[in-house]
């Protein structure tokens, strides 16, 4: 483990074909030139990029972040992945059906691919159960707002929706991919990022359905609004609601809000008197609230505004 440290030459003399280390600024050049680069050959990627230090900040996202750092396996490994992620060195990063595949900006651009497996049929039949008719719709199931009995067992180590090391493999193109280096740490974190804007991926990425859930979940009709059948929304309309909601701008919140079903809230619904703000396209939502991650519930950022 320690074999770098313990010799007196420095990994670079004796490994050659390590590139040197490049520093955060040179990394964030590095992504930006790449992106352009390959943006002109028409290669179309989707960047993992922060605004501000929060990796994630809805309750996917940080759900997916404190999964992974409380195996101790992982720890000190992610430790190095942050400030990639932080850094915005992951150019682009794509979540499927049990892979995730991201090319990491470091000394040199390197390719990640992290395999998931599906989550076993047996959890997935004791989530549906604990689920059966306590998640009010799919959007309220993708924002969070769940009850804390839902969230439980969607985060139980092992068996609920987020894998345990057991269940992730992965590799990397650098030198440096005999354990978890720190772009497969990145990827990782990557991974929790993307989940706060799309956090659909999380059940495509384990090999569930969420119509399977809300369908077994519900027992009326999926009518709310919802398109018919239920089972899925547009790309394109969870886009909307998402971007509107995370936007972390409390202005961009849908202006009428109105309650989800379910559970009694503990703080008002702040009624942000929002300026007309870029009404998402389609049909009228109802059930909407502003971005608020859910029980534990924090207080809404803000006060309610009078006017
Ligand atoms: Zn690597």
């Amino acid at each position: 483990m320690s074999r770098y440290r313990s010799s007196r030459y420095s990994r670079y003399d004796r490994y050659s074909f390590f590139p040197p280390r490049k520093s955060k600024g040179e990394r964030i050049a590095d992504a930006d030139k790449k992106i352009k680069a390959l943006a002109k050959k028409g290669v179309k990627l989707s960047p993992v990029t922060l605004e501000g230090s929060k990796i994630a900040k809805t309750f996917w996202g940080k759900a997916w972040c404190d999964n992974i750092e409380s195996y101790r396996d992982y720890a000190y490994r992610l430790e190095r992945g942050r400030s990639y992620v932080r850094s915005n060195s992951i150019i682009d990063l794509v979540i499927g059906a049990g892979t995730i595949n991201a090319q990491v900006m470091g000394s040199a651009l390197y390719k990640v691919a992290v395999t998931v497996k599906p989550v076993p049929a047996a959890h997935w039949k004791t989530i549906r159960k604990v689920c059966a008719g306590k998640i009010g719709s799919l959007i309220e199931l993708l924002r969070g707002h769940i009850s804390e009995e839902v969230m439980a067992v969607m985060t139980a180590h092992k068996t609920g929706l987020f894998p345990s090391p057991s269940e992730i493999a992965f590799t990397c193109s650098c030198p440096d991919s005999a354990t978890m280096c720190k772009h497969v740490a990145a990827a990782m974190y990557g991974i929790g990022h993307r989940l706060d804007t799309h956090p659909e991926l999380l059940f495509l990425l384990r090999g569930v359905d969420t119509a399977d859930l809300i369908a077994s979940a519900t027992t009326a009709p999926f009518t709310d609004g919802q398109p018919a059948g239920g089972e899925t929304l547009a790309a394109e309309e969870l886009a909307d609601v998402f971007g509107v909601e995370l936007d972390d701008t409390p202005a961009a919140a849908a202006p009428a809000v109105k309650r989800p079903r379910g559970r009694p809230r503990k703080a008002q619904a702040p009624a942000q008197a929002a300026p007309p703000a870029k009404r998402p396209r389609g049909r009228p939502r109802k059930a909407q609230e502003p971005a608020q991650a859910a029980p534990p519930a924090k207080r809404p950022r803000g006060r309610p505004k009078k006017g």
